[in-house]
Parts: structure tokens; C-alpha cells; sequence
């Protein structure tokens, strides 16, 4: 037992400081991408046609965030990606941007902040994800992340969740499903849209067996993009989201 507990001591505190003190992700992490409108239009348009998602707006120099995969075949002249991981948002017009994205806190609901704001339960829905999303979902119940200190927690039940977290394209088989599982959850609901798939078909976009746009079948709540989203992405959207404030 004393070995045990001289283990811990020794390493100490393994959860992640955030939201207390500021976290810096590693170099290579593609976080909000900022736009160089001054950039030479013949690099903005190679830039727009080199883009897998078709997601950048040659015109009017704007990434859709909403359609990103953060690949970063776009990186250089025209767009550098910042490490900020704060990508949360709650209208999906306000993803398409040049480098700036609305205040989250400022945004979020009072009735969900003053339902929610100490406890709320996630169902999660994986509606044909490759499984990298529901992955970078599942680490926030690690010791790191510790999802649970802030009140949030995923169950396995609809009938005991607040809000429905959906990832994936939405694939035609799993639509009813989805549709059933928001059918069974108590009002009020929340629903969330975690990663480029859920809010626009991500790498399946314009695919016939996928719905490809979570907006279109259910009413988003909240967007948190990514491919994945970053496990700091989801922490930052969801306690700012349901708590007003992070922390
Ligand atoms: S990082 Fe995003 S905008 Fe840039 S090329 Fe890749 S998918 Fe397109
Ligand atoms: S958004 Fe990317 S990581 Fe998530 S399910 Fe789709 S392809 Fe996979």
C-alpha cells in the first residue's frame, strides 16, 4: 500500500491544468486556420482547387470549417493554422471564416447553461464514423481529460441523456436509428454535430448513401469540428457550451 501511494506521489497530478491555466498542444497540431486575404490570388485559387472538401472559398478567401478536414493542403502563403484548439460553435454559417470565430460563451443557451450547466448526461451516436472520431471521444473519460469533474458524462440509455452526440456521416442505414435515439430522449434535447462528417459528409461528401449534413435531419445545437475533433477541442465546446464560461 505505501508503494503505492509513494507511486502517485511521485507522479502527481496527471489531469490535463485546463481550463485553470492554458494548455499548448504539440507543433504539428492544425488548430483555427488564419486566412492571408493580402496572398496572391493564383495561390488562393490553387489552394481552392487542391483542397480535398472543397472547402476553402477562393472568392471570398474563407475556409468552411464546417467542411475542413485540417489535411493542411493549404498551408503556406494563403492560410497558416494557429494551435488553437477553441473551434466550438453554435451556428454552422459562423464556419465559414477567415481566421476569427464568434465567442462560444457569449453564445451558448441560459436555459441549457442553467439545465445543464452541473450535470449533463451525452448519449453518443456514431452514424458511420471511421471510428477516429468516436476514438477521440472516448479519451475524455481517461484520467488526463476526466470529462466526469466538470458533470459531464456519457450513458447508455437515450431516456437518461440531455443531449444527443452524433459523429459520422449519417450513413442511410443508421438514419432511423439515430432518428429513434433522439425520439427517446427526454425534452429538452440537445443535439451536437462532432466532426467535419456529422456537419457536412466530411471525406463522404456528396456521397448518395450518406445524409451528410446532421443540420438537415435534426436541429444542431452545437458544432464542434475537426477529423476528429481534438479531445480538447470537444472539452473546450462542451464545458463553455453548457456552462457559460470554461471552468
Ligand atoms: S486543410 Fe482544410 S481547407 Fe486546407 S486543403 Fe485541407 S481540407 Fe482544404
Ligand atoms: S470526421 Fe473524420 S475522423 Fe470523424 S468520422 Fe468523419 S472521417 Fe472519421
Amino acid at each position: 500500500m505505501l508503494k503505492i501511494i509513494k507511486t502517485r506521489l511521485n507522479q502527481g497530478m496527471r489531469t490535463t491544468p485546463w481550463p485553470k491555466k492554458p494548455v499548448t498542444l504539440i507543433d504539428r497540431y492544425r488548430g483555427l486556420p488564419q486566412v492571408n486575404g493580402a496572398c496572391d490570388p493564383e495561390i488562393i485559387r490553387q489552394c481552392a482547387e487542391r483542397c480535398p472538401q472543397r472547402a476553402i472559398d477562393a472568392a471570398k478567401k474563407t475556409i468552411d470549417l464546417g467542411r475542413c478536414v485540417f489535411c493542411g493542403g493549404c498551408a503556406g502563403d494563403f492560410v497558416r493554422f494557429t494551435g488553437n484548439f477553441e473551434l466550438g460553435c453554435t451556428r454552422r454559417d459562423d464556419l465559414v471564416t477567415t481566421g476569427s470565430l464568434p465567442n462560444l460563451a457569449a453564445r451558448s443557451r441560459a436555459e441549457f447553461k442553467k439545465l445543464f450547466g452541473r450535470s449533463l448526461q451525452l448519449r453518443q451516436v456514431s452514424a458511420a464514423g471511421c471510428n477516429a472520431c468516436e476514438a477521440d471521444t472516448n479519451v475524455l473519460g481517461t484520467p488526463f481529460f476526466d470529462l466526469s469533474r466538470f458533470g459531464i458524462d456519457f450513458v447508455a440509455s437515450p431516456r437518461h441523456a440531455d443531449a444527443l452526440h452524433v459523429t459520422g456521416p449519417v450513413s442511410r442505414n443508421m438514419k432511423n436509428a439515430l432518428l429513434a435515439t433522439y425520439a427517446a430522449m427526454p425534452e429538452p434535447k440537445v443535439v451536437i454535430a462532432a466532426g467535419s462528417c456529422a456537419i457536412s459528409g466530411g471525406p463522404f461528401y456528396g456521397s448518395e448513401e450518406i445524409i451528410g449534413d446532421l443540420n438537415s435531419l435534426l436541429p444542431v445545437d452545437l458544432y464542434i469540428p475537426g477529423c476528429p475533433p481534438h479531445p480538447m477541442t470537444t472539452l473546450h465546446a462542451l464545458v463553455t457550451f453548457f456552462k457559460g464560461r470554461a471552468g
